[in-house]
């Protein structure tokens, strides 16, 4: 049997507004299994609910930071302590585009210097660039977000392969990168009718997942508008218009991503498609 991957949903909120209110965790998304035990986008109070979810972040062997703004950046520092044992091993991957690692018109360095000569490997990433960990080969994506250096990730796996958009706004193309996905989590902060450059609404969300028809799509980084409106009507909203099964991510919630995909929140845990 090939080992599967839990994608752990340690936050699900997004935006300035659901950050300094916590109305949803800004923790981000955890992957692990057969050898990876990857975090993506550690913004505030990730390595807090790591632990109160009992995922040890000394067990972490890559930390991947898609943009240089806070809801996605601010724990890295910690988790890249906890990876290096303390900063006495050099071990560990660190995956970031430019504007994280040397700073940009848009934004100061996001991981100091310091965190970042102790990672075992560094990797400037951009739009289109492919890189390992461990069994899993990830593909960079093209975000196009307030941080020109966005980007997003597809993680290849003998399973399938899943993606992450990263906060971008629809653009001619995006679908070259996510065709044929098992699984696409987005980056929807607006619901629809009120769209915002360079961000994502449902709107947005809808045209994506028409174009690359994944086997399941998850609204994640939910912004307060959205939460205001309500993400499980929105995520109604994009499998209604696409016939894609579609959820909307809950704090806590797993995916088990294996032959099938399961998923587990508190409430109990179904199959994923038809989990609506
Ligand atoms: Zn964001
Ligand atoms: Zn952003």
């Amino acid at each position: 049997m090939r080992p599967d991957y839990r994608i752990v949903f340690l936050g699900t909120g997004g935006g300035r507004f659901v950050t300094m209110t916590q109305r949803r965790r800004t923790a981000g998304i955890r992957v692990i299994g057969d050898g990876v035990n990857l975090h993506l986008d550690p913004g505030p109070g990730a390595l807090v609910h790591s632990i109160e979810e009992g995922l040890n972040p000394q067990r972490i062997n890559a930390v991947l930071v898609s943009h240089c703004h806070p809801d996605h950046y601010t724990d890295a520092e910690m988790l890249i302590e906890a990876m290096t044992r303390g900063m006495t091993r050099r071990q560990g991957l660190l995956a970031a585009p430019r504007s994280v690692l040397e700073g940009s018109d848009s934004c100061e360095v996001s991981i100091s210097k310091y965190h970042q000569q102790m990672v075992g490997q560094k990797i400037e990433v951009a739009p289109g660039l492919k890189f390992e960990v461990s069994s899993i080969t990830v593909l960079t994506t093209e975000a196009r977000h307030t941080d020109p250096d966005a980007v997003g990730f597809r993680f290849e796996t003998g399973l399938g392969d899943f993606a992450y958009t990263s906060d971008t706004e629809y653009y001619e193309g995006i679908a070259k990168y996510y065709q044929g996905v098992r699984l696409l989590a987005l980056c929807v902060m607006r619901p629809s009718g009120k769209p915002w450059k360079g961000h994502m609404s449902t709107d947005d969300a809808i045209r994506i997942v028409e174009e690359t028809h994944p086997g399941q799509a998850v609204m994640t980084h939910l912004g307060m508008n959205m939460l205001l409106r309500g993400p499980d009507k929105e995520a109604r909203l994009i499998q209604e218009k696409t016939g894609v099964p579609t959820v909307s991510a809950v704090d806590g919630m797993v995916v088990l991503f294996s032959e099938s995909l399961k998923v587990q929140t508190e409430k109990g845990q179904k199959d994923l498609t038809g989990f609506l």
